[in-house]
């Protein structure tokens, strides 16, 4: 059996056992807790890589606006506990927002700019400030030299990916294919809020992008109307945004376009606002991706 990894609660506990991962790369994935496979596919591709593996549960109130789920955000730290035991990690931080957030509401934030006003930022305003501060403090207080990211939150990793580059934090970041059921849903922590009829029409989104990235070598405009005509399907679905952007502008690609792009969708489902998406290369041998290739450190498949 594996042992248990060590929980540090404050700075002071993170410190000291942080110091103890000596010898090789340490590797760090943060979550906001519910742990599932997607998460547990992030340790792993850590695992295959760096000396040792941190993960931080942190339930980051800066990142939630005032009508979001924060407090019903689904809190499961002993089965948390058990995964990352299970997947051998090291070291587990989970601390209060008293913890990361000592002297209250922090004045000073890091800044998405006009990256973090688009698409998840347009519903979510202010949620990428307070993500990309987040991780800013969680990279400084961990200490990493690896930080694994899902490709299933895209505007999050480009916008992590970016902060590393544009501040020059000394961090690498990994990006992980998205982990999905069988039938094509992404997993999800929120996913545990819908109802086996949600479920079911959560599954349109899915749907969507399988069907766009299927018209991928027809260009643009066959690739969105595939994927709009599956959505259209399903009204139950009430479709927030679907676009095909260039991964790392976000703007609209043109009909011209070809290379890679993000076929992104966010649509809410019953009470339960869900995001998807998947890398397409568009244009001849195009199709669906699992992460885009320019990324410095794309992880193998697996
Ligand atoms: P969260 O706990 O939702 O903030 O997610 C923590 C990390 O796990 C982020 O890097 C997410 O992109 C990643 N993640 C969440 N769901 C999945 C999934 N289905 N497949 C791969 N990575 C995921």
């Amino acid at each position: 059996m594996t042992a248990a990894p060590v929980v540090a609660r404050t700075r002071d506990e993170l410190a000291t056992a942080r110091a103890a991962l000596t010898g090789g790369d340490t590797a760090v994935v943060m979550t906001m807790g519910a742990l599932h496979e997607g998460h547990a596919r992030l340790i792993r591709t850590a695992r295959e890589r760096a000396e040792h593996v941190i993960v931080t549960i942190f339930l980051n109130p800066l990142q939630f606006g005032p009508k979001e789920d924060l407090s019903r955000y689904p809190r499961t730290f002993d089965s948390d506990l058990a995964i990352c035991t299970r997947e051998g990690v090291d070291l587990v931080f989970a601390p209060t927002p008293d913890v990361i957030y000592p002297d209250g509401d922090p004045g000073v934030r890091i800044s998405a700019g006009p990256l973090g006003d688009v698409l998840e930022g347009q519903s979510r305003p202010g949620h990428f400030d307070g993500m990309l501060t987040v991780v800013g403090k969680l990279m400084h207080l961990t200490g990493g030299d690896l930080f694994y990211y899902g490709q299933k939150d895209a505007q999050q990793l480009l916008l992590i990916r970016r902060m590393a580059r544009d501040i020059d934090f000394p961090a690498s970041v990994v990006a992980v294919p998205t982990v999905r059921e069988e039938d094509g849903l992404a997993l999800s922590s929120r996913n545990m809020y819908l109802s086996d009829s949600d479920r079911q029409t959560a599954l349109s989104l899915s749907r969507a992008l399988q069907a766009g990235a299927a018209r991928a070598e027809e260009g643009p405009s066959a690739i969105r109307r595939a994927a709009r005509e599956v959505l259209i399907e399903e009204p139950l679905a009430l479709v927030d945004y679907l676009v095909l952007v260039h991964p790392t502008t976000l703007d609209h690609v043109p009909e011209w376009y070809k290379g890679e792009a993000l076929l992104a969708v966010a649509a809410k489902v019953g009470t339960t606002r869900l995001i998807d998406n998947t890398p397409v290369l568009v244009g001849p041998g195009g199709g669906a991706r699992e992460v885009f290739s320019d990324s410095p450190e794309a992880a193998p498949r697996g």
